[in-house]
């Protein structure tokens, strides 16, 4: 048995609707995909009772809004105030608005929702929701087994820096409409030793509490730099991006020495963009703009990241001397279904093009969405769709290989 088929069997689902023959035929469904343990109910009511009177929760709820006694929103809600929550997938006959929007809410909960189906029901669209979300399950659990509870004191982090033990892993980021590399994202990591790389979500915050915050961006972009040396000499000539800190902003010394990093390097500085989290502009303008504007006035570029999560309002964007624009993944993951998803896109598209900056979209992990972008005229895609980080030694391979989708 594969694992995908295995991880299949191991599921517990829980059914919830009213009609009787579609209820059979989503159970029905649930097991001809290999899913041993799945259970019905015809109302939110019976399902809450099934939901609580179990060991453990359900893995995955499939979850119809329309039903008497307690209807599916409710159910969401019950669901995520309990100790028993699970994944939902919502399914229903309404329009996709309403959907999303209950999709949204029930994420907004902490529910994670891997999609929904909006009726009639079909056996490809259960059977790709169930395979996806097996597939994210089973990776999910591996990230966890692989990152263990960092507890990176001072010194530990102190010695990583002496002794060079950030690494930086590199996501390409792709030309929408030519297909073409644009360039690659700077992913840092931690190499504790052969087996064990800790993320940045593990140390990031460690380093700026510690001060140690500005070594380690100064560290990045020495190794950034050295990084586009060698792909010159292999043929690869494109940008590199690197996410720079909210901390760096207060050290005024620091924008003058990675200024002078980057001139010593010989490198053009127009093939360097700085990253910078949208929440961390806002949160102090004065001291973003100071840093921001002495790198662009060295050819730098500059990109928003994580745009859509930190409320910036238009007024802000055009006052800043930014070139890049990266929508974060949470107006990204699902586009190709979600009405609003694709107004708020395709506004911030526009503006994209009347303000002259680059639109980056994040984080696609699914063809639909990918396609959606592609037909929306989005300028970069970047995402595990396409590839995610990679090692420095995989690069070439991949390059040399024109570049494969890696998904
Ligand atoms: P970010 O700059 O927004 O980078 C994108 C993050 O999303 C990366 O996580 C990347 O691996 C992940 N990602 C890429 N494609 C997908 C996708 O399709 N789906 C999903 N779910 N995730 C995707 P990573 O490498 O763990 O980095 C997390 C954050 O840590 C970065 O978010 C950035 O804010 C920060 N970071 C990374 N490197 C540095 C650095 O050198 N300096 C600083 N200050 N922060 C860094
Ligand atoms: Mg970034
Ligand atoms: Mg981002």
């Amino acid at each position: 048995m594969t694992e995908l088929a295995d991880a299949i069997k191991r599921l517990s689902v829980l059914v919830v609707e009213d009609s009787i023959s579609q209820r059979e035929w989503l159970v029905n469904q649930c097991r001809c995909l290999g899913v041993d343990t799945v259970e019905q109910a015809e109302n939110g009511r019976i399902a809450l009772d099934k939901i609580l009177a179990r060991e453990t929760p359900f893995d995955l709820l499939i979850c119809d809004l329309e039903m008497p006694d307690l209807d599916g929103i409710e159910l969401i809600h019950l669901l995520a105030a309990s100790d028993k929550r699970s994944a939902v997938i919502v399914v229903s006959g309404r329009e996709m608005s309403l959907i999303s929007a209950v999709e949204l809410m029930a994420t907004t909960e902490g529910l994670w929702v891997p999609g929904c189906i909006q009726k009639p029901l079909k056996a490809e669209r259960v059977a790709e929701l169930i395979q996806q979300f097996v597939k994210r399950k089973e990776k999910y659990r591996q990230d966890c087994r692989a990152r263990k509870n960092y507890a990176l004191s001072f010194q530990r982090l102190k010695s990583a820096l002496e002794q060079r033990q950030f690494v930086l892993h590199y996501q390409p980021k792709v030309k929408m409409q030519t297909g073409e590399l644009s360039g690659f994202e700077a992913l840092v990591r931690l190499q504790l030793d052969e087996n064990q790389l800790v993320f940045p979500g593990d140390f990031i915050s460690a380093c700026e509490k510690y001060n140690l915050i500005d070594e380690l961006s100064y560290e990045v972009v020495r190794l950034a730099l050295s990084q586009r040396m060698m792909w010159i000499a292999q043929g690869i000539d494109v940008p590199v991006s690197v996410n720079l800190s909210a901390v760096s902003f207060s050290n005024e010394d620091f924008s003058g020495k990675l200024i002078q990093l980057i001139q010593t390097s010989g490198d053009d500085p127009k093939k360097l963009i700085f990253e910078v989290t949208e929440t961390a502009i806002i949160q102090d303008m004065g001291k973003a703009l100071s840093m921001l504007a002495r790198l662009r006035l060295l050819g730098c570029g500059l990109s928003i990241d994580d745009y859509g999560t930190g409320y910036s309002s238009i007024k802000q964007l055009s006052q800043l001397p930014f070139t890049e624009l990266k929508v974060d993944r949470g107006l990204i993951d699902g586009i190709a279904a979600k009405a609003h998803l694709q107004v708020i896109f395709e506004s911030t598209l526009s503006m994209c093009n009347k303000l002259g900056l680059t639109l980056v979209a994040e984080g696609i992990e699914k063809k639909a969405d990918w396609q959606y972008l592609n037909k929306s005229g989005c300028h970069i895609c970047q995402g595990y769709y396409y590839s995610p980080p990679m090692p420095v030694e995989s690069v070439l391979p991949w390059y040399q290989a024109g570049m494969p989708a890696l998904s």
